[in-house]
């Protein structure tokens, strides 16, 4: 099975100019959802992490049933205001802007290791604030993974450059 054939390739959204990848179709094709963890499964079990993290918000779709298959705990990352009880924030730059993130304070051990993911990795920004902030509560990040990567706006390298390998099902060039 491609699991290509079920990436929906949408022309200007959510801006004029940007090509929005859309998981919608996989997530709906009840066979090729199923191929697409089974396939993160064998990519992220050899790392035997302690957690999976995901990004708000597909980054829960893709995390919760990897966690389940892996037999382990799943923990999110959201915008801020969004977590009750005590949350330790990271804010990182926008293009205009600056966003927050958030997780629980007693979300992680302190060297704890941890797998995130998220749907798709682009410029690698949202998932270096990810990792920026599960350092800054203590937990080790042993690696991303994503279903898709887009290859020519280069994350990998970001990630790279701050000691974090990436792994993705699906690579745009
Ligand atoms: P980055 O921070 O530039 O790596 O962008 C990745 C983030 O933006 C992820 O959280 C994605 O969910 C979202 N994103 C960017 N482009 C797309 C797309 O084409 N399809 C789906 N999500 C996207």
């Amino acid at each position: 099975m491609n699991l290509k054939d079920h990436i929906r390739h949408v022309p200007d959204f959510p801006k004029p100019g940007i090509l929005f990848y859309d998981i919608s179709t996989l997530l709906a094709h009840a066979d090729a959802w199923k191929e697409a963890v089974k396939q993160l499964h064998a990519l992220i079990a050899p790392l035997k992490p302690d957690l999976l993290v995901g990004i708000e918000s597909r980054g829960f779709l893709v995390a919760a049933p990897l966690a389940l298959e892996l037999g382990i705990g799943f923990v999110m990352v959201r915008k801020k205001g969004k977590l009750p009880g005590p949350t330790v924030r990271h804010s990182y730059a926008l293009e205009y802007g600056e966003d927050t993130i958030e997780i629980q304070e007693a979300a992680l051990r302190p060297g704890q290791r941890v797998v995130v993911l998220d749907d798709l990795l682009a410029t690698g920004g949202t998932m270096t604030a990810a990792i920026e902030l599960i350092r800054k509560v203590g937990g080790e990040v042993a690696a991303t993974a994503y279903l898709i990567e887009l290859s020519f706006l280069n994350g990998r390298k970001r990630l790279e450059a701050l000691g974090v390998p990436s792994h993705s099902l699906m690579v745009y060039e």
